[in-house]
């Protein structure tokens, strides 16, 4: 970024050229020994009155006209002072902008003197001329600014910010004394400039969470299994010891309740891997329609087990978004499967995927998953996203399912800046409704990270 010219210029003949008067004025004294010593060599010396008197009149004349540079210089150097004081030098900037994270460099007024390339990546809009406060919105990060600047301390502070995203940041603000400026009395006086660096905590945070999620979810639904496997084994190695038909049964159930552990970290895995990234939007390029029809043929073999018949409607043409095609496999999935596992009351499964035009939000799609089985009752939809949260916890077991598949989708969608809508009623069905955001610049979506 190339800093704005200094309002402050060179200093101008009017302000080094002092009256006549006024330059007399200050000369006086050295007038005053010159006439002096005028009269003495009169007195003394025999010098002729007129020889001393043309002496102090050119001494006069030349104090009085003649630009003095010491003068000049000197209002020179307290304008560049000043000037050092308002707009970072080439040795700061370059300094900042060697730096990986956003950082500011204010005046001790709170104006923005000077950002690097990562703040303006990450901050709109961000010009210096302009108060820090109107790229930098956290009410803590501007009093702790303020606290800066009274206290010429340094303040370290983090913040949540909730829209778009769960983003957690810490600044980190330090006043900073140009040499030569009066430092030395830091403290007494506001500092030349306050450096802001901030840095996003998001993936730390989520990292952290993602932990602590997965000990609180894993250890309540694995104990289940896990305690069904333990009693097998004491059976195995007690009562049924000699019973060899006995444990083949056994083993059979415990190879399920292994599995079932399995899809549980799995799916648990896969979901914290989601919500890492969670605040980072897709730039592929990838086709819906050519994800959609994968999975329908991915699901045919359930679809004939379950007796089912998967009908599809689908454009004629490409489906082309934002996104990333695994994870939006994941979600097609999960709804089909649910459709064909939840639904068997239904003969059919209908896949629909439309194209929606709104005047605010532009072009958009709608992938629809329609069932004509049980349908879930009201009370149900709000909740259905949340973890390990079952319509019928019996079925959903029999049916291998975890309680995590549409949580996943929702994580999924989140981050693809998508929506999932579910209608039902009991004894009618469910349409599955998701609404995912057409082709966006990809150069707009990583300024938009
Ligand atoms: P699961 O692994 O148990 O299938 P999901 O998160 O995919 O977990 O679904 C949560 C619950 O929502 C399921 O247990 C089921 O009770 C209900 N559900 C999901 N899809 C349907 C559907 N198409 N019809 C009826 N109920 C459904």
């Amino acid at each position: 970024m190339t800093a704005t010219p200094s309002p402050l210029e060179e200093p101008s003949e009017a302000q080094t050229a002092a009256s006549p008067l006024t330059r007399l004025g200050e000369s006086r004294w050295i007038l005053v020994a010159a006439a002096f010593i005028a009269v003495v060599a009169i007195l003394l010396y025999q010098v002729p009155v007129w020889a001393a008197a043309l002496g102090v009149a050119l001494l006069a004349g030349s104090a009085a006209f003649v630009p003095r540079r010491a003068a000049a210089r000197r209002v020179q150097l307290s304008t560049q002072r000043e000037r050092r004081r308002m707009w970072p030098g080439t040795g700061m900037k370059v300094t900042v902008d060697a730096l990986p994270t956003p950082c500011f460099v204010a005046d001790g007024r709170g104006i923005t003197r000077y950002v690097n390339a990562s703040a303006q990546a990450a901050y709109e809009g961000v010009k210096p001329g302009d108060p820090l406060s109107f790229s930098l919105r956290a009410p803590s990060l501007l009093e702790a600014f303020d606290r800066v600047c009274a206290t010429a301390g340094t303040e370290r502070i983090s913040w949540i910010e909730k829209v778009p995203t769960e983003t957690w940041y810490e600044a980190h603000i330090a006043p900073i004394y140009m040499p030569g400026s009066g430092g030395q009395e830091m403290g007494t006086r506001r500092p030349d400039f306050i450096l802001v660096v901030i840095q996003d905590l998001t993936e730390n945070r989520r990292l952290e969470r993602m932990r602590t999620d997965f000990v609180a979810n894993a250890s309540h639904e694995l104990r289940t299994p896990l305690a069904s496997l333990t009693g097998f084994i004491e059976t195995i190695q007690g009562p049924a010891r000699n019973d060899p038909e006995a444990q083949d049964r056994f083993l059979s159930i415990m190879l399920d309740q292994a599995g079932r552990m399995r899809r549980l970290i799995d799916d648990i895995l896969s979901l914290s891997r989601i919500e890492l990234k969670a605040h980072v939007r897709p730039a592929n390029v990838v086709d819906l329609s050519e994800i959609v029809r994968h999975t329908a043929d991915a699901l045919s073999p359930l679809a004939s087990e379950m007796n089912v018949e998967i009908r599809m409607h689908m454009p004629e043409e490409p489906v082309r978004l934002n996104g990333d095609r695994d994870e939006l496999i994941q979600v097609t999935e999960n709804l089909v499967e649910n459709a064909l596992k939840y639904g068997n009351g239904g003969k059919y499964v209908d896949v629909t995927l439309s194209g929606l035009e709104e005047a605010t939000e532009g072009q958009s799609w709608l992938l629809e998953v329609r069932d004509y089985g049980e349908g879930i009752p009201r009370e149900h939809l709000p909740r259905l996203t949340e973890r390990f949260y079952r319509v019928d916890a019996e079925s959903s077991r029999a049916m291998k399912g975890t309680g995590l598949g549409l949580a996943i989708v929702k994580h999924i969608l989140t981050r693809h800046r998508g929506r999932l809508d579910v209608d039902s009623e009991a004894g009618q069905g469910a349409t599955f409704k998701v609404k995912l955001p057409g082709l966006e610049n990809s150069e707009d979506i990583s300024a938009k990270n």
